[in-house]
């Protein structure tokens, strides 16, 4: 491969070298135990040792089936892809609106031909790097969605179904559902800056995401037009290779966030005026500091660690990850159009952006929040008759429009902090699972089996019914060699 095409990469290789190095065992514990203490998760600790780096403990006993903890997002993206079936909360992922406007909106979008596509960007993307071009057609209002060329005039809205005045007014709610108030979902809070890409479930949600992240990557009437267009430009740019590229966008914004704020405090806190508030210099120690929470996160450099699809030649390889590296560069350049701040430089840099982007890869973390319109429609098909055949007159429409696709959740990709610590296990005494109650976007730990008190809280990263050598392979795009109890028992003697 050749050299790096960036700049930066050589420009502020110190300070990157800083940024990539591993925390010390002190760093991590006392940036774990802050967060243990915040998030309220006290029957874990992190732990570390020297074999397999961070691990979860617990620290009491808990029962099959229990809750260990819930963890909260530090970085969080719905899929491109899914933003026409669910509308949810920037911020927390939790559904808004009512099952109206859920339903409404959805089968409105697809009268218009935005497609719906099942497959989510980022696992599948490999195999179609090269695919839809067809940005040139998309608008700001229609940021998100591709529109189908494919099947221009043949989408999957069929003839029969609702018309765009019902489909219009279930929008505005002027036509209800029978029984949707007992599904009452939070009503929509604006994007503070106007923007009409972002919504929220509560004024605490928009107000946190606008300071957090999303002040700097709105595209709404508060920022300057120039800023605009080329966030528009990279967020196309995302939705049509990889839309990963987004979640790097907000840890990048993020990040120089949070290190505006602790400048900011550090100058109100000196009594004299620091030698850092009149230059441009980076003051690396506050940017790494703000870069603290990313920094926990272990991580490669993605287009070196990505698995290589399936049907590809290895001779071909090297090729392939220049061309994933050309990418990634291609997005950066697009973001540093649109945010570039000369005090944290070294995070445009493509070493840092390749490095973030297979943070999310690698830790493989779904954000998944189950659809109201699928309870709705089982407590419909529930109901006794003749209540049942009275509510289905007016739903029964609505659900043959939507066909399969009346249940589809929301899918995004997430960095959740704590649970990114959690080793993998063939046979693991945990898993991630969402309860009836857990209708927003934070993830939630449950035994599998007994624990004990000080025994490692274990998930599985993959299928672990799957046998071996298979659980194996894809457990080294991971980068470790599987040792688990199942694992020695399985392992073919030589
Ligand atoms: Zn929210
Ligand atoms: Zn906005
Ligand atoms: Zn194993």
């Amino acid at each position: 491969m050749d050299a790096s095409p960036c700049p930066l990469d050589t420009k502020y290789a110190n300070q990157i070298a800083a940024l990539l190095a591993p925390p010390s065992p002190q760093t991590i514990q006392e940036y774990y135990e802050g967060l243990i203490q915040k998030e309220k998760c006290h029957a874990v600790r992190i732990e570390i040792n020297t074999e397999h780096g961070k691990g979860v403990f617990s620290n009491r006993k808990f029962e099959e089936e229990e809750l260990i903890f819930k963890d909260q997002i530090l970085v969080a993206a719905q899929h491109s892809s899914n933003k026409v079936d669910c509308f949810v909360c920037s911020s927390c992922f939790r559904f808004i609106g009512s099952v109206e406007l859920q339903i409404g909106r959805k089968l409105y979008l697809q009268s218009l031909g935005l497609s719906v596509k099942k497959e989510c960007c980022h696992q599948t993307f490999s195999n179609e790097k090269t695919a839809s071009s067809s940005s040139e057609s998309q608008n700001e209002d229609h940021l998100f969605f591709q529109e189908n060329s494919d099947n221009a005039g043949q989408s999957s809205y069929g003839e029969n179904s609702p018309s765009k005045e019902v489909l219009e007014s279930l929008m505005n709610e002027k036509l209800s559902l029978p029984f949707s108030k007992q599904f009452s979902l939070p009503s929509i809070v604006p994007c503070p800056g106007g923007c009409e890409e972002e919504y929220y479930c509560s004024k605490v949600c928009a107000d946190s995401n606008w300071e957090s992240m999303h002040s700097l990557l709105c595209t709404g009437k508060s920022s300057c037009s120039l800023r605009q267009a080329a966030i528009v430009k990279f967020t196309e740019h995302a939705n049509s290779t990889n839309d990963i590229f987004i979640l790097a966008a907000k840890v990048i914004s993020f990040t120089i966030l949070r290190y505006r704020r602790l400048k900011q405090s550090l100058f109100e806190n000196s009594k004299r005026p620091s030698s850092h508030n009149s230059t441009n210099d980076c003051n690396l120690s506050l940017l790494l500091e703000a870069w603290k929470p990313f920094a926990m996160g272990f991580k490669r450099r993605w287009w070196d660690s990505i698995a290589l699809p399936e049907d590809m030649d290895s001779c071909v390889e090297a090729l392939f990850r220049e061309e994933m590296r050309d990418m990634a560069f291609s997005s950066l350049q697009l973001l540093k159009e649109a945010i570039f701040d000369i005090e944290c430089a070294p995070l445009f840099s493509l070493e840092i952006y390749g490095h973030i982007i297979d943070m999310f890869e690698l830790n493989n973390l779904d954000l998944v929040v189950a659809s109201p319109v699928e309870n709705y429609f089982l407590y419909i098909d529930e109901l006794p008759s003749p209540e049942k055949e009275e509510a289905e007159k007016l739903t029964r429409p609505f659900l043959d429009a939507l066909g399969d696709d009346y249940s589809v959740c929301c899918q995004g990709t997430a960095f959740y902090p704590i649970q990114s610590c959690i080793n993998h296990s063939c046979c693991p005494n945990a898993k991630a699972f969402k309860r009836e109650e857990d209708i927003d976007g934070h993830t939630v730990i449950i035994a599998v089996s007994p624990i004990s008190i000080g025994e490692e809280i274990t998930i599985s990263y993959i299928d672990e019914d799957l046998p071996y050598e298979e659980r194996q392979a894809l457990l080294a795009d991971y980068g470790f060699k599987c040792s688990c109890r199942k694992c020695r028992k399985e392992q073919p003697s030589r």
